[in-house]
């Protein structure tokens, strides 16, 4: 899986701003963030895409989302708003290949989405 970037993060083999961890997921800064507050949240078990999600991965996909509330709430946006986007594939913007969710916080954000 050398070329899951993610895995390599979740093996600290790539540094990373950790900002929250248990044994199922892992949420850290985006290196190359689109608003004040841009996490990832990530489990630690690979799963390419969306497309890819079974039955056994509801549960954690609830927790990734549980997981981005707590971000918000700890880091000051429960109130204000904020967005949460996982991207699916090249023409959904996915551009690394082991699923993640996008917490962005502390900007107004737009609709539709580019
Ligand atoms: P996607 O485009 O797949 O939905 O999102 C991938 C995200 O991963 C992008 O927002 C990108 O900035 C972020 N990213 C790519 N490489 C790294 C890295 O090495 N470290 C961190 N923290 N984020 C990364």
């Amino acid at each position: 899986m050398s070329e899951d970037l993610f895995l390599k993060i979740i093996a600290r083999e790539i540094p990373a701003d950790i900002v929250f961890e248990n044994e199922r997921v892992l949420a850290f800064r985006d290196i190359n963030p689109q608003a004040p507050l841009h996490v990832l949240i990530i489990p630690r078990t690979h799963v390419r895409s969306i497309n890819d999600l079974q039955p056994e991965h509801d549960e954690l996909i609830g927790e990734m989302f549980r997981v981005a509330a707590d971000i918000a709430r700890s880091e000051g946006h429960a109130d204000d708003g904020y967005r949460v986007v996982m991207n699916c594939g090249e023409r959904g913007g996915q551009s690394v290949f082991h699923i993640h969710l996008h917490l962005l916080a502390g900007r107004d954000m737009r609709w539709p989405p580019g």
